[in-house]
């Protein structure tokens, strides 16, 4: 579509018209410009220039995120180096192990995220046969490499020293869960009941794998962790501060029973950080009163996950969810968390590709594109704020062998996702920067919405 001038108009008519604001369009050049911020120096092969000929508006940034996200990265000895000083992931994330471990040592650990020039973060997954690989060393500098040849200069975070140990005489790092230079993440429980009861969500690690594996050891559940967890959060916030706790973990069936959970945990963790810590908490959908609770705790946003949009697919994926509570009663739990927690306080998240992967569901790309933005425009008109992730091959989930969806079909998502965005005026809600959009760029690195709005600038209250 052009302009009286001839320049290119971005016509966003065919989005799903939202009730919240008018129709916008957006010149197309003004998303060019404003997408170049993007400082990153990337040498595009073949097939990267192939999908930023698909996406030209998308910053060339996310083009590489989505795709290291989607094939891995293979571990190497210059992996291992810079896992010795920077800060580890969280081996379970990660589709494989270390391979060859006893040659790198029981020591040996994983970055938890590669961070690109313009400061884009990338969460590293192992997968052994992925063309990304990492090279370089800590004098020189490294390189995220495609195919070995080079393709952007990267760096990686420092592990912090705490000159202490937690009272119990444990490391505070390993009690810690910490995401990025001022984020953490942890568990108010690592055992899900609907785990428990052959219920389980058929993506999450937590569901498949942990909660067996306590089942199995018959090991109990004690309030040890729990302490430990608070009292680390309490040392990382007097060593760097911290800027955004996410507090998630397990289900329970009874949602009252884990407002309790929540609560503990979060009025815990709100009196260890102090009043400027933006705590978020990942859980099911709630009541009012639930909500209340978790505010009054110390709650400063919740994310209660959708997880698949179209209600037939809940009795397959998220069986547990579906029985306990179902879709009717989370989209009411999410519209009251948005009169107790306020408007861009209050996210629903997906498992991007599950509908491709999943041979129950074999949905075509349209459809599940049609899916998502069906999703996406029914919780934009209730102001609540959509996201998705990318589907991982976790192990010991019912994906971990699975062809994942193309990079084309996220870099679709991620654009749908942020032009309805803009349309509803959902980025003026934040400010810009570390708060371009519901979750921190720099905690969320398996995730691509969050760097749209901040790479190409989209907060107008920024
Ligand atoms: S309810 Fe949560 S913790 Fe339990 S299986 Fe589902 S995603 Fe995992």
């Amino acid at each position: 579509m052009l302009r009286p001038d001839g320049s290119q108009i971005l016509d966003v008519s065919h989005f799903p018209v939202l009730s919240l604001k008018p129709r916008l369009l957006i010149p197309l050049d003004v998303l060019l410009l404003l997408g170049s911020k993007s400082m990153a120096n990337i040498q595009f092969d073949d097939r990267l220039k192939n999908l930023k000929g698909l996406f030209p508006e998308t910053p060339d940034t996310i083009i590489l995120k989505a795709d290291v996200l989607r094939e891995g990265i293979s571990f190497s000895p210059e992996m291992a180096e810079a896992g010795s000083w920077s800060l580890p992931g969280a081996a379970f994330l990660s589709r494989e192990a270390i391979p060859d471990r006893e040659s790198y040592g029981a020591d040996a650990r994983v970055p938890n995220q590669m961070i690109l020039e313009d400061d884009t973060r990338i969460n590293t997954e192992l997968e052994q046969i992925s063309p990304y690989v990492i090279r370089g060393n800590r004098e020189s500098g490294y390189s995220l490499c495609r195919n070995d040849m080079p393709i952007t200069p990267i760096k990686f975070t420092e592990r912090p020293v705490f000159d202490h140990e937690l009272s119990d005489g444990s490391p505070v790092a390993r009690a810690l869960g910490q995401r990025a230079e001022h984020c953490a993440a942890i568990v108010h429980t690592v055992f899900c009941e609907y785990g428990r009861d052959s219920m389980e969500c058929t993506y999450c690690f937590l569901g498949n794998v942990q909660t067996p594996r306590i089942l199995e050891t018959g090991q109990h559940l004690k309030g040890t962790s729990h302490n430990r967890t608070i009292e680390a959060c309490a040392a990382a916030a007097k060593l760097f501060r911290l800027d955004h706790v996410v507090v998630s973990g397990g289900a329970f069936v009874d949602t009252d029973l884990e407002v309790k959970s929540y609560v503990k945990t979060i009025s815990a963790l709100r009196k260890a950080v102090g009043p400027d810590t933006r705590i978020t908490a990942v859980c099911q959908a709630f009541d009012e009163a639930g909500w209340r609770a978790l505010k009054e705790a110390g709650a400063s946003r919740v994310q209660p996950n959708l997880e698949v949009w179209d209600e037939e697919l809940w009795s397959r994926v998220i069986p547990g969810k579906e029985k306990a509570i179902g879709k009717t009663r989370w989209m009411e739990g999410l519209k009251q968390a948005v009169d107790v927690f306020g408007v861009g306080e209050v996210a629903s998240s997906f498992v991007g590709g599950i509908e491709l992967c999943d041979p129950r569901i074999a949905y075509t790309e349209d459809k599940a594109v049609d899916s998502a933005r069906a999703a996406y425009d029914s919780l934009l008109e209730k102001q609540i704020v959509p996201m998705f992730g990318m589907l991982t091959k976790a192990r010991g989930t019912r994906y971990e062998h699975v062809d994942l969806p193309p990079t084309e079909y996220y870099l679709r998502l991620g654009w749908e996702r942020t032009s309805m965005m803009i349309q509803a005026a959902m980025f003026d809600q934040y400010s810009g920067g570390v708060d371009s959009d519901f979750s921190c760029y720099k905690c969320v690195s398996h995730k691509i919405c969050q760097d749209y709005p901040r790479l190409m600038e989209l907060n107008n209250n920024s």
